[in-house]
């Protein structure tokens, strides 16, 4: 078993659908999943959509028309006019699905996370049926997988939880019972256990295809992308930037947490868990090498991986004489950002106790201040602890390499070249396998 990811851009039109049919067709594995993001652009507009609705803004409906256009188009240049009815209308029921829930949000003026869910799931659905569609026309037996129905979650809409146990299951069970050799499958779309859409986070489609590899202990697991692999850095940002032929699950893991947007980070941990490797490869030169992710590499090519970022960045300090070793602050102040399920994505403290610096998203800056704020109310008012000093603009550097911790000398020089470049550190941590500035 092999499963094949497709993203965004590889999936973007009835060309490049094309182009990636030419790929895994002729895939020598003997049983392959694809699955699919839904086409470029259309998540976001989407989101839009649903907000454009729930602000009583009519223009919601024009941009519906949009997608359904854009999906109409592709299915007619794809299958010829003889196969289309079925696929067409899939597409027109689809997209009125999605007209009369977006009528309601227009009409409540509400839209909840569980609403968007349903509505952004609609992207997924769109690109995996006109593929369907697309393999029926052309005569390629294959099944398509209701990944809604086979990956089971929380009912944390935006970004669930998979419960792995019911998961692997479903999945194993649909498997066997199927003689097929060829599976589609829509990305990112998951439910609950009342059967809502949930929906994995942004970039999800990378996930659902490495729950799919883990649950069948597939031999490779392939992310099909823009780029020729895991780059030394971001190719949008460093123009020298350079793909990497072999690292390692931890620096994998490193790089996209700390901002490499290639590979969507949960990815990482039930591939590593079943020991599969994670290719990386580009859908526009699949003669290219990629990079391969897997346990061990060596070090021959160096001892720094790459360097990753993430803009958007705002730390939050809780400072005060009354933190000075009394147990259990640190555990307030994490507990305060968990309720509010905010993501914290760099901690340092000083070593006097007396502050602790916590790098989040700055779109999470006000509910996380507001958190932190009230779970030490009483220390505020008795000046134990001052008020949740805010700053924000900031960005997180990561420098990852495995072998990193073993040679000194690497944050001397990373200091360096950012203090020539006039770049003020505010904070750093260090992991066993990382070094991060946050600027
Ligand atoms: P897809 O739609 O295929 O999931 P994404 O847009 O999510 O593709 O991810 C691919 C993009 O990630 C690339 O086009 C590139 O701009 C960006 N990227 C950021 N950091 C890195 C990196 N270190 N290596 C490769 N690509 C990176
Ligand atoms: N379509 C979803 C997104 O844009 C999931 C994905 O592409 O991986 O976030
Ligand atoms: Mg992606």
């Amino acid at each position: 078993m092999h499963v094949l990811k497709f993203g965004g851009t590889s999936v973007a039109n009835s060309t490049n659908i094309k182009l990636i049919t030419d790929i895994f067709l002729p895939h020598p594995a003997a049983q392959k999943i694809v699955v699919v993001s839904a086409f470029s652009g259309i998540t976001d507009q989407l989101i839009a959509c649903g907000q454009l609705a729930e602000a009583g803004d009519e223009r919601y409906a024009e941009v519906i028309k949009g997608i359904e256009k854009r999906h109409l188009d592709t299915t007619r240049e794809l299958l010829p006019v003889s196969n289309q009815s079925a696929c067409l209308s899939v597409v027109k029921q689809l997209c009125n699905e999605l007209e009369t829930i977006c009528e309601g949000v227009f009409s409540l003026q509400e839209l909840s996370s569980r609403s968007k869910d349903r509505i952004v799931s609609f992207g997924e659905l769109l690109s995996s049926k006109i593929i369907s569609g697309y393999l029926q026309a052309i005569g390629h037996a294959h099944t398509w997988l209701d990944s809604r129905q086979l990956i089971k979650t929380d009912s944390q809409f935006g970004n669930a939880a998979v419960v792995f146990a019911i998961t692997n299951e479903n999945i194993r069970q649909a498997i066997a019972q199927s003689q097929e050799a060829l599976f589609v499958a829509p990305g990112f779309i998951a439910s609950n256990e009342h059967n809502l859409t949930t929906t994995l986070g942004r970039g999800g489609s990378d996930y659902t295809a490495a729950i799919y590899a883990a649950a069948l202990q597939a031999e490779a697991l392939e992310i099909w992308t823009d780029v020729s692999g895991m780059m030394t850095a971001d190719p949008r940002w460093v123009s020298n930037a350079k793909p990497l032929p072999a690292i390692s699950y931890q620096e994998a893991m490193e790089l996209s947490h700390f901002g490499a947007k290639v590979i969507y980070p949960p990815t990482i941990q039930p591939a590593m868990q079943m020991k599969i490797p994670v290719w990386i490869k580009n859908s526009f030169a699949a003669q290219d090498h990629g990079t391969v992710i897997q346990h061990e590499t060596n070090s021959d090519n160096g001892f720094i991986r790459g360097i990753s970022s993430i803009s958007n960045i705002s730390l939050i300090s809780l400072e005060g004489s009354g933190m000075i070793g009394i147990p259990g602050f640190s555990k307030r102040l994490f507990e305060a950002l968990a309720n509010e399920k905010i993501n914290v994505i760099l901690i340092t403290q000083g070593s006097s106790e007396h502050s602790i610096c916590v790098g989040i998203h700055a779109a999470d800056i006000q509910r996380a201040s507001a958190a932190v704020n009230a779970a030490f109310e009483i220390e505020i008012a008795g000046k134990k602890v001052e008020p949740v000093a805010v700053e924000s603009d900031l960005s997180i550097v990561a420098l990852v390499g495995d072998q990193m911790k073993s040679h000194p000398g690497i944050s001397g020089q990373m200091f360096s070249a950012l203090g020539r470049n006039g770049i003020n550190v505010r904070a750093i941590a260090q992991g066993s396998s990382e070094k991060i500035s946050l600027q």
